[in-house]
């Protein structure tokens, strides 16, 4: 009797790499003319279309072989948004060695070590970094070449051993290069936590967990992305891949504008209504400055409907007169530099069309739920698992391809059981709604229970007279910590201390409400351009609360 074959039998597609070169490739075949603008620092807008900029990318490869940059090996960026760091993004990673985009706004002490940590090879830097460069060239011993990205008319005049010009590498190139192929789980691009405590920790994303999280990233509950969008990241190239948008506008072949080193309000809103941008990305405080200018203007934007609001809990006030007032609908998004970033994103499910107005600002205020491939649990203390009922609170946990599994040159675990331990709080609800309620290390323990400041900060800053607003946990000898508000009063207004507390009545646990309140003129930014409560904690750790038990 002739027996069954037994065991798991292989598929018959292809095995074609996710490799991200492929993504420029796919841009430069059917979306040739759609056009990447950039504001350069030279001055001026810089435009051209997907297949000169590909032309351009491979001819940089051919550089970077020249230069002797091996496959695996990390180059890194101290760039702002433009279309030479966007060439970088796809030579480097696309000729197999690894990007490695550097925050600029660190402190040189730590941009040194993270730069050393990567042993990066080349360093190509923009213009306005040129006296940064200085004083890290010989603190970076690893750093064969120091690459301006400018002309030979701009190069500048730095003592800086080994310094190229980028159009010089380009101007000796042809463009008959071809990308080569090689395994997908290969690492593309590097990128370091910003450290708020320790050392900052690099995180080693692969080919595939890219191009994976690319998908994602455009799927209609996420970015949404078509060939018909304009896209202007805000968020930096240097922070988290600039949340994917270099890789997911090649993807859609939508257009992408760049915006250099301009971001306050009126450059950004320069730039939406000049070319026509229909999407855009930022942090809570980049929101707040375009608001600003939108109020200057009295003007919607012609164009602009759509946004993203991430990388800190996002104050639904801010959210909600964008939307009344200029037309503008921001999305909620939480991810961190671990989960490449996309984490959760806020839509709403068919059923939610059934809720009344303050019922869905309620949901649209929350982080948004996991896209298919990012899974999630709440723990407590113990590490047991707490359910999903939108109550429960506990430490957030995450797995999936995009999730890192191991930080950068170090053999301590960075898995818990198999899981990525985010080092947030909040809870989950039924249908998958993450609510955020803190950090772990900014959550105020006040009594043996923890008051979320996030809540706290997103009433004040309901507040007609409030600008901007912080919560921080002030030392207290009966309750262990207090919670203390920290404002930024709207330019002309005099909110006074009462006021501001009465305005918690009824809207929170009593309990909850804070002990005392500063006005400040304005907040510290960390080097992603978020409230830094570090910053605040140590500024204000003498502060006196009004019962004298501070301390
Ligand atoms: P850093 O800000 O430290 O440079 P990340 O950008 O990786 O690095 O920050 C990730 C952290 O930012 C998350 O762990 C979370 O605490 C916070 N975060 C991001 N998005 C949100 C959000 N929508 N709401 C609340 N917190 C957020």
């Amino acid at each position: 009797m002739q027996s069954r074959k037994q065991g798991p039998i292989l598929g018959q597609m292809m095995e074609r790499p996710l490799l991200l070169s492929s993504l420029l490739r796919h841009a430069e075949r059917y979306h040739a003319d759609t056009e990447i603008v950039s504001r350069t620092l030279e001055g001026g807008l810089h435009r051209y279309g997907y297949a000169a900029a590909a032309s351009r990318a491979r001819r940089l490869a051919k550089a970077l072989e020249r230069l002797g940059l091996q496959r695996g090996e990390r180059a890194a960026t101290l760039a702002w948004n433009g279309y030479r760091h966007f060439e970088l993004y796809y030579a480097i990673s696309g000729g197999g060695a690894v990007l490695h985009t550097v925050n600029p706004r660190l402190f040189p002490e730590q941009i040194a070590w993270i730069i050393n940590d990567a042993e990066d090879q080349l360093l190509f830097f923009d213009l306005s970094f040129a006296k940064l460069i200085e004083q890290l060239a010989p603190r970076c011993t690893t750093v064969r070449h120091w690459v301006a990205l400018c002309d030979a008319a701009h190069r500048p005049d730095i003592a800086v051993p080994g310094l190229l010009c980028y159009e010089d590498l380009l101007a000796a190139e042809h463009d008959d290069y071809e990308w080569p192929e090689f395994d997908e789980r290969c690492a593309s691009a590097l990128c370091y936590t910003s450290g708020t405590t320790g050392n900052p920790k690099g995180v080693l994303y692969s080919h595939r967990s890219m191009l994976l999280h690319g998908y994602a990233s455009c799927l209609p509950d996420v970015f949404g992305f078509s060939a018909r969008d304009c896209i202007l990241p805000v968020v930096p190239m240097f922070h988290v891949n600039a949340w994917t948008i270099p890789y997911a506008a090649p993807m859609v072949g939508a257009k992408l504008v760049l915006p250099g080193a301009a971001l306050d309000g009126p450059s950004l809103c320069a730039l939406f209504e000049d070319e026509g941008v229909t999407f855009t990305g930022g942090v809570p405080t980049v929101w707040q400055g375009v608001l600003q200018q939108l109020r200057q203007t009295g003007r919607r934007p012609r164009t602009l409907r759509r946004g993203v609001i991430g990388g800190s809990a996002a104050p639904p006030a801010l959210v909600e007169t964008l939307a009344r007032d200029y037309g503008i609908e921001l999305d909620h998004a939480w991810g961190m530099t671990e989960i490449s970033p996309l984490g959760t994103y806020n839509k709403p499910k068919a059923k939610h069309a059934a809720l009344d107005a303050a019922a869905r600002r309620a949901l649209a205020a929350k982080q948004g739920r996991p896209p298919y491939g990012v899974e999630m649990k709440i723990v407590d203390g113990e590490g047991r698992t707490l359910p999903n009922d939108g109550v429960a609170v506990g430490e957030l946990l995450v797995r999936g391809p995009w999730v890192v599994g191991q930080y950068f040159n170090t053999d301590a675990p960075t898995l818990r059981d198999g899981w990525f331990p985010t080092g947030d709080v909040g809870s989950i609800d039924a249908d998958g709604y993450l609510c955020i309620t803190d950090r772990a290390k900014d959550v105020i323990k006040s009594g043996g229970e923890w008051i979320g400041s996030i809540e706290l900060e997103n009433l004040a800053c309901a507040h007609p007279a409030v600008a901007q607003a912080a919560v921080i946990g002030v030392a207290h000898r009966k309750w262990d910590e207090r919670p203390l508000l920290i404002v930024v009063p709207k330019a002309g207004e005099r909110p006074t201390r009462e006021e501001l507390l009465g305005w918690y009545q009824g809207k929170i646990a009593k309990w909850w409400t804070p002990d005392d309140v500063v006005f400040v003129e304005q907040l510290p930014l960390t080097a992603t351009g978020k409230i830094s409560k570090l910053q605040l904690r140590e500024q204000f750790r003498e502060h006196r609360l009004p019962d004298g038990e501070s301390g």
